[in-house]
C-alpha cells in the first residue's frame, strides 16, 4: 500500500511541509520582531554589548531564513494548487513525469531534474 502512488501520502506529507514552514516562518517573524524591538529600545548598547556588534548580521541571516520560508511556503502552495488542477507530478517546462524518487526527495518540485538544471533550481 504505502508503496503505491498513494495520493493521500503526499497530501499528508505537503500539508507536513507547509505547516512546518509556516511555524518556522512564525518563529522568524517573532525574533525578528523582537530583534527591532531590542535596537530601537537600546540602540546605545552597541557601544558596550558586543552582542550588539553582531546584531545586524544576525538580523540579516534571519531575514534570508525568513524569504526561505516565505518561498518554501509559496512553492507548496503552488504544488497544492496544481494538484488540484490534476498537474500535480509534471514538469512546469517540459510536461514530463517528475519521477517519484525526485518528488519524494523534493515534495515541493514542480520541474524534472533536467529543467530544474536548466533554470538553475
Ligand atoms: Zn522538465
Amino acid at each position: 500500500m504505502l508503496e503505491s502512488s498513494s495520493s493521500d501520502g503526499r497530501d499528508t506529507e505537503l500539508a507536513a511541509l507547509r505547516s512546518d514552514a509556516v511555524v518556522r516562518l512564525t518563529a522568524l517573524d517573532d525574533a525578528i520582531a523582537q530583534l527591532r524591538a531590542d535596537r530601537s529600545s537600546d540602540t546605545a548598547d552597541d557601544e558596550h554589548d558586543p552582542e550588539g556588534v553582531t546584531l545586524s548580521s544576525e538580523w540579516a541571516r534571519l531575514e534570508g531564513l525568513r524569504t526561505g520560508a516565505r518561498r518554501d511556503i509559496e512553492e507548496i502552495d503552488a504544488v497544492i494548487a496544481r494538484r488540484e488542477a490534476g498537474h500535480d507530478g509534471v514538469c512546469v517546462d517540459c510536461g514530463r513525469r517528475i519521477p517519484i524518487e525526485r518528488l519524494r526527495a523534493r515534495p515541493a518540485a514542480t520541474r524534472c531534474v533536467a529543467c530544474a538544471e536548466r533554470a538553475g533550481a
